[in-house]
């Protein structure tokens, strides 16, 4: 059985999930209580926040380049950028990957075809 912990909420946005639980909408949806609506909120937030930091080893750049998924999202470390020419040149061989799969910590590498 979970433990639970208390957190503290703005009171108002508290009205607002009360609010939420008594329309037929949130019933029709299963969601009966605040903590349910508060539990679905927050698994659906660390979902989409959730970071996956991977490399690139580039022959272009000569180096490692690192980038960082968030959910469909990927930005270059470097840069804190979604448009760098690193992570446009990354999504030029993006063909070779999927996005799903990659994993924390793992290393690209550009296939042969695409090296000068
Ligand atoms: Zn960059």
């Amino acid at each position: 059985m979970a433990e639970w912990e208390t957190i503290k909420l703005p009171k108002e946005m508290v009205q607002k999930i009360q609010e939420y639980t008594k329309t037929e909408y949130a019933k029709e949806r299963g969601y009966t209580s605040k903590s349910q609506v508060v539990v679905a909120a927050v698994r659906s937030f660390l979902q989409t926040e959730q970071k996956i930091k991977f490399n690139l080893r580039s022959k272009k750049y000569n180096k490692l380049l690192p980038f960082r998924r968030i959910s469909t999202m990927i930005f270059c470390e470097s840069c804190n950028s979604q448009i760098c020419e690193h992570t446009i040149h990354l999504l030029k061989h993006s063909e070779l990957f999927d996005w799903e799969l990659i994993e924390e910590g793992s290393t690209l590498a550009e296939a042969p075809k695409f090296l000068k």
